[in-house]
């Protein structure tokens, strides 16, 4: 246990204010949106006692017994709603987890995400989780674990909610289907999940990512840059820089000429960038070096860019011509584009936001995640619907806890509604 709740807790000066809504049917629904953020609020402890759970379970996403420590934890709370809890076993990775609740009677939703952390064990040591005033800090508390205690709640809320509200059906049900889908390698590239995530994005009516949120007010993510790693090897030839300097073939030179090159890839406008990001070579000042290598990170905004640059990365060819070149890698997370299918999803959801008595805003954002894939395929996908915070990868990671009610109101009005 590393801290006792803060009791004093206080919320936004506008927390339960409805917005002025025209029409009696609003207003219905603007009080029962009302009835189920005061419900969330009653619950806001067990929801941050749920994320405590989480983040104390340290996933770094390259230790695979530790990913499959918080897979069992996270299974073991869905279990406890009656999910069909499904393991799919990754050999060098973590589990992952998907969760099937409801029956076959519509497409289901996908609700999206991933346990594992870009942190290594032992960093709860210097970065623990505790309640500071608002803020929840610890490893991964923002990316990604409250936004899996969000699900986990939702659900919870919704079954309990149909459970009164419909008599007649049995506890547990859920008006739809739901399939909860957390991954363990989201952090490193998602090469072991992929196929899981698209082959159940295809089924479903839509995805919600419960990656966090952008910015202070929590902006949904409607658009993700697709993201392209590259690596260039040069290959020269090695001789003594002072007895021999003639017979060496400087493989740093060529690097820094193709870097040159590549650099200028960038076309902001597209929304198109080329980053080298690590270079090495070379062995000692005297040698002339035989090799060298540089990592490149590539960004697009628009899946149409992404034949392009791929084929300029491929075609690069040595300035000199006695040195070698070898490029690989590729694009491997396609952009997500604002579609017409995005687009409907965010409104949903901005309506639903609007009874509960705020504006919920969208943005662009040029990180990845495994929204990239389903949104790739066509699949209606809305991201950034997890907890509001900042620092996601730093020391500084928290999420504010007064947002928690709110943002598990929206993700179970949303589930309910697309
Ligand atoms: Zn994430």
């Amino acid at each position: 246990m590393c801290c006792s709740l803060d009791k004093s807790i206080r919320l936004p000066r506008n927390w339960s204010v409805v917005k002025p809504v025209s029409g009696k049917v609003l207003a219905q629904s603007a009080s029962a949106a009302q009835r189920r953020l005061a419900y969330f609020t009653e619950r806001r402890d067990a929801i941050v006692s749920t994320i405590r759970d989480l983040v104390e379970i340290e996933s770094p996403s390259d230790n695979k017994a530790a990913v499959d420590r918080v897979a069992e934890a996270v299974a073991e709370k869905f279990s406890r709603l009656g999910g069909e809890v499904r393991f799919h076993r990754a050999k060098d990775f973590g589990s992952h987890l998907q969760v099937n609740f409801g029956g076959k009677s519509a497409k289901p939703v996908v609700l999206l995400g991933h346990y594992d952390t870009v942190y290594p064990l032992g960093t709860l040591a210097t970065m623990p989780c505790r309640v500071e005033h608002n803020k929840l800090t610890g490893p991964g508390v923002l990316d990604m674990k409250s936004g899996i205690a969000l699900m986990i709640h939702a659900l919870a809320a919704l079954q309990d909610l149909h459970k009164n509200w419909h008599k007649e059906s049995p506890a547990r049900e859920l008006l739809r289907p739901v399939t909860v889908l957390l991954v363990s390698d989201e952090e490193i590239g998602s090469d072991s999940s992929r196929a899981i995530t698209e082959a159940l994005a295809r089924r479903a009516a839509a995805v919600l990512v419960l990656e966090p949120s952008y910015g202070r007010h929590g902006a949904a993510k409607t658009a993700r840059k697709g993201v392209g790693e590259y690596v260039i090897k040069i290959t020269g030839k090695a001789s003594h820089a002072g007895l021999d300097f003639e017979e060496g073939i400087n493989a740093i030179r060529e690097l820094a000429r193709q870097i040159e090159k590549i650099s200028k890839f960038t076309e902001l406008t597209k929304g198109l960038t080329v980053n080298v990001g690590i270079v090495t070579g070379g062995s000692r000042t005297n040698v002339v070096p035989a090799e060298a290598t540089a990592q490149v990170d590539v960004r697009i905004a628009r899946l149409k860019d992404a034949a392009g640059i791929d084929k300029k990365m491929r075609s690069l060819r040595p300035f000199n011509r006695k040195c070698k070149i070898e490029i690989t890698g590729g694009i491997n997370r396609p952009p997500m584009e604002r579609t017409a299918g995005v687009a409907a999803l965010y409104a949903q959801a901005a309506a639903i936001a609007r009874e509960l008595g705020w504006k919920l805003e969208e943005a662009a954002v040029g990180g990845g995640s495994d929204g990239n894939f389903t949104a790739g395929l066509g699949i209606p996908t809305l991201d950034g619907l997890g907890g509001v915070g900042d620092g996601a990868h730093a020391t500084h990671e928290h999420i504010l806890i007064s947002e928690l009610p709110r943002r598990a109101a929206l993700l179970a009005g949303l589930i309910e509604r697309v």
